[in-house]
């Protein structure tokens, strides 16, 4: 059969969130934030609704977030990108990555990622005939390799698909790294497709920096970000892609055939969202990066070997010092040994023997949340 028909099961996501809520147990396996995000936000969806916004939005997306999404970028970024050809509003990141990976990658072209990588992309490449060419983040530090990454690329590569700040590692490529994988792309003129949703979760002055920005990446790079993760709105699934009007258009032309459109009143909300105050972007950044520091200590404390997240939702935590040899058997029994439910980090591998022991967590949720997840966590020392 078709590989999509027989390699594909439940997401690990799913599988864990209904395992969570199976046991009563501590939910750090999905990554969802558990509160609201800016009134404003909200409001905005909810007057877009009741003033008839209810109807297909136009293909390229409604025009003031396609503005939104332009100004966000020049205003955070400096990049100047053209709202009526060069941004595509998508139904979450999820379809934008779809449609990237479908709009560009032929049978047999190779896609160059890193390891551990979101789930979706592996399957929307498979979706697409492609071949996934992989470099490992090795934990504890997660550093690029330049070496496997070089081996990683051959006269096949068609595009790199790169997420930063990085979901589950926890790490934002640094500008270094960034130049690299640019220098290889174009070197054998691939496309770089960059994974940005986490792009205000950045900890510590950590700058998040877009590919896009490089010196003469703007025209080879395609972006994607969507507000789901900073206006704490998942459920709404309002993404979207900026660069290059030809390869654009070509997304825009798969997507046509995917969804067509989606999340009409949303959109205009989502337009509300990224014109808000820069307090509001770096006030979601500190109030997550206290909750990392309350998760890492309890984690450390139950006697997980845990590095510390530079950005994003997820902390990447080795079970091994207790004892932990395969992370998915681990996971199953976790919610009866301690209440909680994680993700093995298997789940985003090919290198099952880098992933072993490693499982991610979430730290997305309110702080009683995470308080009572690291009580029930001691249970294991
Ligand atoms: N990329 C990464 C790295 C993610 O963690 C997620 C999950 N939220 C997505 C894409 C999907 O984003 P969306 O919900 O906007 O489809
Ligand atoms: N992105 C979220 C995560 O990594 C969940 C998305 C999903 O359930 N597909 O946990």
């Amino acid at each position: 059969g078709h590989p999509a028909l027989t390699e594909f099961g439940t997401t690990i996501f799913a599988t864990m969130t209904q395992l969570a809520l199976e046991k009563d147990a501590v939910n750090l396996g999905q990554g969802f934030p558990d509160t609201d995000g800016p009134r404003e936000v909200l409001d905005a969806a909810v007057e877009a609704i009741r003033s008839g916004r209810n109807q297909y939005p136009p293909g390229p997306g409604v025009p003031e977030l396609r503005d939104a999404v332009a100004a966000h970028q020049e205003r955070f970024y400096g990049l100047r990108v053209d709202p009526a050809r060069e941004v595509l509003v998508t139904v979450g990141a999820t379809e934008a990555i779809a449609a990237v990976v479908l709009a560009l990658v032929r049978p047999g072209d190779e896609v160059v990622t890193f390891e551990p990588y979101y789930d979706s992309y592996a399957a929307t490449i498979a979706l697409a005939g492609g071949v996934r060419r992989t470099s490992l983040l090795r934990f504890p530090d997660f550093r690029v390799d330049e070496a496997s990454l070089r081996a990683a690329f051959s006269e096949r590569t068609r595009l790199v698909l790169l997420n930063t700040p990085h979901n589950p590692t926890g790490k934002v490529f640094s500008r270094e790294e960034l130049e690299l994988v640019a220098a290889l792309a174009r070197e054998h003129d691939a496309w770089v497709v960059t994974d940005e949703v986490y792009e205000h979760l950045t900890f510590d002055g950590r700058p998040h920096v877009p590919m896009a920005s490089l010196p003469g990446m703007a025209e080879r790079t395609l972006a994607i970000s969507s507000g789901g993760k900073t206006f704490a709105t998942t459920g709404w699934k309002v993404g979207w892609v900026t660069g290059a009007a030809e390869a654009v258009a070509a997304v825009r032309g798969v997507k046509q055939y995917l969804t067509f459109v989606g999340s009409g009143p949303f959109q205009p909300a989502i337009a509300v969202g990224l014109g808000l105050p820069d307090a509001v972007f770096t006030g979601l950044a500190t109030s997550m990066a206290g909750k990392r520091d309350r998760l890492v200590a309890g984690l450390r404390a139950a006697g997980f070997a845990v590095p510390v997240p530079e950005g994003g939702y997820f902390v990447l935590a080795d079970a091994a010092p207790l004892g932990v040899v395969d992370a998915e058997t681990f996971c199953l029994e976790l919610p009866d040994r301690a209440g909680v439910v994680g993700v093995p980090a298997s789940a985003f591998h090919d290198d099952l023997e880098a992933s072993r022991s490693l499982v991610r967590f979430a730290f997305c949720k309110r702080d009683e949340v995470l308080d009572e997840a690291c009580r029930r966590l001691e249970a294991l020392r």
